[in-house]
């Protein structure tokens, strides 16, 4: 998912973010967000060593985990070795994703209207049993994608 606002606003609302969580927006924090902003879909920790080589991995993996808890970042696995990253919903669009088991794909995928109202309408009555008001819901599924089989 790209990023839907442009750089500058992207950029404030993630000063904003980091800046609540008591984080500055250092260089290294920037590539990453800039990188995964411009990705386009969810990138593994390998895929920001081999764009961001001058970034060790080991400061990559603290500055996700930092990104991740100001809510700027959202963390993706079906298993944790096929660990995925992506900029949080609120800063790109709903959207649900596919998780292969065997080969760690993931593939982004935005939902109809239509399958989005019935989604909606199902989360309502699991939710309301409970008297709980549902405002979001996260749907991934979790399989085998068609190069695996
Ligand atoms: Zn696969
Ligand atoms: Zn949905």
């Amino acid at each position: 998912m790209q990023a839907l606002t442009s750089d500058d606003t992207l950029r404030e609302l993630v000063e904003a973010r980091l800046r609540r969580a008591d984080l500055r927006y250092t260089s290294g924090r920037r590539a990453i967000v800039e990188m995964l902003a411009s990705a386009g879909h969810p990138v593994s920790i390998s895929d920001i060593a081999a764009e961001l080589p001058d970034v060790p991995r080991s400061s990559a993996y603290r500055h996700l985990v930092d990104l991740q808890g100001a809510r700027v970042v959202r963390r993706i696995a079906a298993e944790d070795e096929f660990a995925r990253f992506e900029l949080a919903e609120d800063l790109t669009e709903h959207h649900h994703h596919l998780l292969c088991v065997t080969c760690g794909g993931v593939i982004d995928v935005t939902p109809t209207p239509a399958f989005e109202r019935v989604v909606a309408k199902m989360v309502q009555e699991l939710a309301a049993q409970r008297g709980f008001r549902p405002t979001a819901h996260v749907l991934d599924v979790i399989g085998h994608c068609a190069s695996c089989g």
